[in-house]
Formats: C-alpha cells, sequence, structure tokens
C-alpha cells in the first residue's frame, strides 16, 4: 500500500467563476484541502480582464451567480462588469477563501507521476505542489485573436483588443476604428459613440440581435429578495426556464426558431431607419447559429451622423488608417480589436502530461478537444476541466454548466477517493461512445447548420457547445456510469 505526501486534495487553476464554484462546492461537501492557482494579481477572470466600456453580462444576474452565493443586491436585470466582480470578491470573503488563493502563481507544468498517483504543478517561479486531484478552471475566453492582418505593425495610432481595453487612450473626438461585430463589440460601439469624433465599424459577418429589455431592480424587490430568499429562488427557476424554453429555438423545434427569427428581424426593423445600412446589418445565416446577441441601444448607433458601417473586407492596415477591398482609406486615430478569442482549439496555455507522459495538447491536436462529459479526459486520471469540450451554451447561464460539472465531479471523487494503488480513468471506449454521440447530436441544431463561429475549430467541429439544453447536460453530469470508468494499476515504485 502507497502512503505518499501530497500538499493538497485538490489543486484548482484558476480563480474566476469556475474556481470559485469549484471551491465553494469542495467546503460544501466538507473537502478543505485545497488551493486555488491564479496566475493574476487579482481573483475573476474574464471579469477582471475585460474592462472595455459598457461591459456587461447579457444573462440576468438572477441567473448568472452562484446558486450557492445568491446576491439579493443586483442593481439591474442585467449587470456590469464591475458590479459582477464585486459580487465575486464578496463571494470568495464570505465563503472564507482568501486564504485558499495563491495570486501571481502562473502555473506552466502539470505532469502526472504513475508511481504515486500525485500530480506535480509547477508554476514559473518553478515551485512545485503535489496534488490529488487537479481542476482546471481556466476558462475558455482568454486566448484573444488579433487578426494577422497585413501592415498592423505599421500603424502610428493606438490599437488593442477588447480583453486589454487601454484606459489610457483618451477617445474623445477621435476618429475610431472597430473590427468585429459580435458581443464585446455590440456593447462597446454605443458606450462611446457619444464621445468619438467618427467611429468606422468593420463588419464580416452581422450578428442577430434580440432586444435586451434591462431593468432597474427597486431597493424595494432587493429588499424583498434579501428578507425571503425563496422569492429569489422562485424567480431565478423561472427566468432559468424560461430561457431554457427560447433556447429549443436552437436545437430543433421549428415554431420557437421562427419566434426568434421574427423578434430579430422586427428590432432591426424598428431599430434601424435607413434600408441600406439595414440590409447589411441583415444576417444571412440562421439565427443561433453564431451566438444571438441582445442589445436595446447597438442598432440606434447606425442611425447617427459620426457612425459609418463598412463591410468590406479589410485588406491591409497603412499608418494612418484601414484600406478595404474597395481599395479605400479610412483614416483612424485609434483601432480596436473587437475580434473575439480562440475558444475551440483549447490550449491551456502550459503543459499537461498524465499517463505514460501523454501531453494533452498533443492528444488535442490530433483528435480535436474530446473529454468524456465535457469533464474527464481518458489517460489524465482524477484531472477535471471546467467549461471542457463541448460543455458550452448559447442561451443560458454558463455558471449553471459549471455547477452541474461538480456534479461528476463529486460522483468521481466520492468512487475512487478510497483508491490506494490504482486510479480511476475514464474507459476509452466510453470516451469514444461519448464523442460519437455528442458529435451526432448536432445534426438537428442551428450550430451545424453551415455558418463558420467560434464555437467550432478549424476542421469545423464544433467543440465549445452542448448539443442539447441545459438541463439535458444536468441530468448527464448528475449520472455516474461506474462501467465507463476502468481501474488503472499504478506503477511499481522504484525501491532504489
Ligand atoms: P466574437 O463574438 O467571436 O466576435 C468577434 C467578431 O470579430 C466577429 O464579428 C468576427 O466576425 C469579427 N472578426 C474576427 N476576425 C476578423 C477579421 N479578421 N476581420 C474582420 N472581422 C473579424 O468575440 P467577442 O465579441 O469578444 O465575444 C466572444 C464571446 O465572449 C461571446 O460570444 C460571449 O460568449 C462572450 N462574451 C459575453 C458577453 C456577455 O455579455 N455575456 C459579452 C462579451 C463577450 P465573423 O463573425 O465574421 O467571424
Amino acid at each position: 500500500m502507497k502512503n505518499i505526501a501530497f500538499d493538497y486534495e485538490f489543486g484548482i487553476i484558476g480563480a474566476g467563476f469556475g474556481g470559485l464554484i469549484a471551491a465553494i462546492r469542495l467546503q460544501k461537501e466538507g473537502i478543505f484541502n485545497f488551493v486555488l492557482f491564479e496566475r493574476a494579481n487579482a481573483i475573476g477572470g474574464t471579469w477582471r480582464d475585460n474592462i472595455y466600456p459598457g461591459c456587461a453580462c447579457d444573462v440576468p444576474s438572477i441567473l448568472y451567480s452562484i446558486k450557492d452565493a445568491p446576491n439579493p443586491h443586483w442593481n439591474n436585470l442585467f449587470s456590469s462588469q464591475s458590479e459582477i466582480l464585486s459580487y465575486m470578491h464578496e463571494v470568495v470573503a464570505k465563503h472564507n477563501l482568501q486564504e485558499k488563493i495563491r495570486l501571481n502563481c502562473d502555473i506552466v507544468d502539470i505532469a502526472f507521476d504513475e508511481e504515486s498517483a500525485i500530480w506535480h504543478i509547477t508554476n514559473r517561479a518553478h515551485e512545485t505542489f503535489k496534488v490529488k486531484r487537479v481542476l482546471l478552471a481556466n476558462g475558455p475566453l482568454n486566448r484573444a485573436v488579433v487578426p494577422d492582418i497585413r501592415g498592423l505593425h505599421d500603424f502610428k495610432g493606438n490599437y488593442f483588443h477588447s480583453n486589454s481595453w487601454d484606459s489610457s487612450i483618451d477617445l474623445n473626438e477621435k476618429k475610431v476604428g472597430i473590427i468585429g461585430t459580435g458581443a464585446s463589440a455590440i456593447q462597446i460601439i454605443p458606450s462611446i459613440v457619444n464621445k468619438v469624433k467618427s467611429l468606422h465599424v468593420f463588419q464580416r459577418t452581422p450578428a442577430w440581435v434580440l432586444p435586451r429589455g434591462d431593468k432597474r431592480l427597486s431597493t424595494f424587490v432587493q429588499q424583498i429578495f434579501e428578507r425571503f430568499p425563496f422569492v429569489q429562488k422562485i424567480v431565478r427557476s423561472a427566468f432559468y426556464w424560461l430561457l431554457e424554453f427560447m433556447g429549443l429555438a436552437f436545437i430543433g423545434n421549428n415554431l420557437m426558431y421562427k419566434l426568434n427569427e421574427k423578434m430579430g428581424l422586427h428590432h432591426l426593423r424598428k431599430q434601424v431607419k435607413n434600408v441600406v445600412t439595414r440590409e447589411k446589418l441583415t444576417p444571412k445565416y440562421k439565427i443561433g447559429c453564431k451566438r444571438v446577441l441582445r442589445s436595446d441601444d447597438y442598432y440606434p448607433c447606425f442611425n447617427r451622423d459620426n457612425v459609418y458601417l463598412n463591410t468590406n473586407e479589410i485588406v491591409s492596415i497603412t499608418d494612418s488608417g484601414v484600406i478595404t477591398q474597395a481599395n479605400e482609406l479610412i483614416e483612424v486615430d485609434v483601432l480596436i480589436f473587437a475580434t473575439g478569442f480562440n475558444a475551440a482549439d483549447i490550449d491551456f496555455y502550459m503543459a499537461i502530461k498524465g499517463l505514460h507522459g501523454e501531453s494533452l495538447t498533443e492528444r488535442w491536436k490530433q483528435t480535436g478537444a474530446e473529454a468524456y462529459k465535457s469533464t474527464l479526459v481518458q489517460g489524465f486520471p482524477n484531472l477535471y476541466i471546467m467549461l471542457g469540450p463541448n460543455s458550452g451554451l448559447g442561451h443560458n447561464s454558463v455558471l449553471h454548466i459549471m455547477e452541474s460539472q461538480m456534479e461528476q465531479v463529486m460522483a468521481h471523487y466520492k468512487h475512487s477517493s478510497a483508491l490506494q494503488d490504482s486510479v480511476m480513468d475514464v474507459h476509452p471506449e466510453a470516451m469514444k461512445k461519448y464523442n460519437i454521440a455528442i458529435q451526432s447530436k448536432f445534426s438537428d441544431t442551428v450550430w451545424a447548420s453551415g455558418c463558420k463561429s467560434w464555437y467550432m475549430n478549424k476542421n469545423g467541429k464544433i467543440i465549445a457547445l452542448f448539443p442539447r439544453l441545459s438541463y439535458a447536460f444536468r441530468k448527464v453530469m448528475k449520472k455516474f456510469e461506474a462501467n465507463d470508468y476502468t481501474i488503472v494499476k499504478l506503477k511499481e515504485r522504484n525501491s532504489l
């Protein structure tokens, strides 16, 4: 019987929402021997990094909050980045997580030791921590994409990506260009349009945009939520099921699909006056195929005199601006890249080596990112991935997804924690079967209807989404199928 010392039962990588959800659940289960490694100097993940003007969540906060850490004091139905980040800090304080978090701890290497079944986690400062289980919660939306446009480095003005917003640059009375019209751009554009001299919006593909309907939550409502938490629970549940119902539009329900499409077209017609502009803003692909956006103030920007929608392909960038396919030079002082993230070619920016020293990155280069139930990977025992392959969604709260994943993590933990000379690994056949089933379920969804989205990897395989609604995901996560696992004996320890 092996008796190997380790520092922590769980090593959680990342102190964003994924890490906090994991930590709260572990504590709820009576597990306190864990640590959160955070590479930045503060918690918050994407809500710490994205500070662009207008940054907010397009999922109602009553849902976009941790189930076991309800907040009765949301000021609005949809919260701003700063309010969400404050909430995360409050959660850390309330759940006594400060002492568990190691800031400025950039993990670069995670390796499984086959003799001891201990994961060795090493940071950039060459410190190594021994943990029994690793939970990767470093998030899928942090590898910003700045397209490699010819001449970009010759540009004499300022340019930056939406997730590294440079607040030192004053946009007042500047000629600004923004590339991209996705979820970040549609929040940035209305927030800067009043101050800039001109705003050139470079659109490659128009987004489907639905009304957002933000509302202020009065003090009275907040007091009700505080005094009667069950009322907040009921409202949360009502929102959850409403969004699930709306999500039917994406998975083959024609009636809901038509309703969504009608709402999108009506919203555009109502908000954009100019017929030519409206036509340019009209998506030519199925609603939902790319992420549906929610805004009440994006479309009206195109009625303004200082906003120019440019749909010509960008060919190059010069020292003073952008050259498009129409051979025009659009001069700008500042260029904002709201060009998204590389989410589908999941790469953890750290070396992860499992059984037989196999590299997860190398495996996924061959197969595309794949996991069992989005959470475990065969050959990488006791390693869990928050928001792993095929776990995302486009219609509800991603926090619900991560909370669901913790069901599978805890079940695996409970079934494997007594093992001494072996580990519980996913069976290769179960892994294969699960992924074939997942991919086959996309055929009747909007996501496989022909558009190109960041949900897909470069081979067109949908990696970022679960092909059904989030309640179905939770059902899968809650079910522990022991036959899908195999017990792997540990290597004999070299006695020298
Ligand atoms: P995104 O939705 O992927 O949008 C990127 C935009 O840049 C698209 O319009 C894309 O056009 C365009 N683009 C990319 N490369 C280009 C190029 N070379 N030339 C011209 N245009 C180019 O990225 P994002 O807006 O940063 O949002 C990413 C995700 O973050 C969202 O989908 C969402 O999950 C999350 N997010 C959420 C919220 C929220 O409120 N919850 C807010 C912001 C972001 P194509 O469509 O043609 O590729």
